[in-house]
């Protein structure tokens, strides 16, 4: 089993389409969508949900009002500006005026960091878990996929796309898939690396504009901080040669391989629209075609087959196959 990891120094590099594209082409795998801040991998791959699970993650305070003595400490000792009212306030050009109430605890502010629940002088609050969200387990048209989404508010510190890694695995262990593929997180904060670790290959889908090559630049350097074998794809090289040469140049001093170049094609937004893979889209109407690396239909609806494939489909089938390689290497 082979995991294979497909990121971005940023969002809106097109990684979303790769993922739906390399669903439809490789014929024994589970797919995983990590991206859980903005999760939409599900627009392109329609699943049917089989089973929601609760994602507890977090502390939050929570008062007691039977034991609260409307003392206002709470509120004074949160750095978070999350507790209002519970005892006298400073005006200005007043002085000290009383506000005795029963403190309101912002769920929203809340960073559950707990201090004052320790300062509380009667015990009044309590530090309870929250459930930051829910991760689920789906059919689609092209083999189970895992994916999640983090509740409003709800800190993405990694934990989710944790949770969603360790069931796909469960997954392809469990039917003997050879591939995980993982649609990730963008940047390179505490997702990207709950994301990386101990994967076979992260892609890095990158674009030719100038930040395109600086957030590439980053998670080259994150893949290597790591010692995962990284490889670049270079979308929408053709809308600027130059940069996408400077991609080029810096990969090759990097020792990292540019795996594919997809050129700009307007089929892409199109499937977009519909809501299908790219490589799983006629440029008419939707159509679903299952195919190979070898860019030979296995299904589709009678007459699908042998219609002429976009330029970017068609680079994202070479793309699928060299990953491949890079997967077996
Ligand atoms: S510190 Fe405790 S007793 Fe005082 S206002 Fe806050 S919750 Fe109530
Ligand atoms: S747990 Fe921390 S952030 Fe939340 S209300 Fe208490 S002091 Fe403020």
């Amino acid at each position: 089993m082979k995991e294979l990891l497909v990121i971005s120094g940023k969002g809106g590099t097109g990684k979303t389409s790769i993922v739906g594209a390399f669903a439809v082409l490789a014929d024994s795998k589970v797919l995983a969508d990590c991206d859980v801040d903005a999760a939409d991998l599900h627009l392109l791959l329609d699943p049917t949900v089989r089973t929601t699970n609760e994602f507890w993650a977090g502390k939050q305070a929570v008062l007691d009002p039977a034991m609260c003595r409307e003392c206002g400490v709470c509120a004074e000792v949160c750095r978070f500006g999350a507790i209002n009212g519970g005892g006298s306030m400073s005006v200005r050009g007043i002085g000290s005026v009383d506000n005795a109430s029963l403190p309101k605890i912002d769920p929203v502010s809340c960073e559950g960091c707990g201090v004052c629940a320790r300062a509380c002088p009667h015990g009044a609050i309590s530090m309870e878990d929250v459930m930051s969200g829910h991760w689920f387990v789906s059919d689609t048209a092209y083999g189970p996929m895992v994916h999640a989404r983090l509740g409003a508010a709800q800190e993405n510190s990694g934990k989710l796309v944790t949770e969603v890694r360790r069931e796909a695995r469960s997954i392809a262990e469990g039917q003997g898939l050879e591939y995980i593929i993982t649609d990730g997180p963008p940047g390179i904060g505490c997702p990207v690396i709950s994301s990386m670790s101990g994967v076979d290959l992260a892609l890095i889908v990158s674009e030719p504009t100038v930040s395109g090559v600086h957030d590439m630049k980053r998670v080259i350097e994150l893949a290597h901080h790591f010692g995962v074998k990284a490889a670049v794809c270079i979308n929408k090289y053709d809308l600027d040669e130059v940069s996408a040469g400077q991609i080029e140049e810096y990969c090759q001093s990097e020792g990292v391989e540019v795996a594919g170049k997809i050129p700009f094609d307007e089929e892409v937004v199109g499937a977009l629209v519909r809501g299908v893979p790219v490589v799983a889209h006629d440029g008419r109407g939707v159509g679903i075609a299952r195919a190979g690396a070898d860019g030979a239909d296995r299904s589709g609806p009678a007459g699908f087959a042998g219609r002429t494939e976009g330029k970017a489909a068609r680079a994202m089938r070479q793309l699928w196959a060299r990953v491949v390689d890079c997967l077996k290497g």
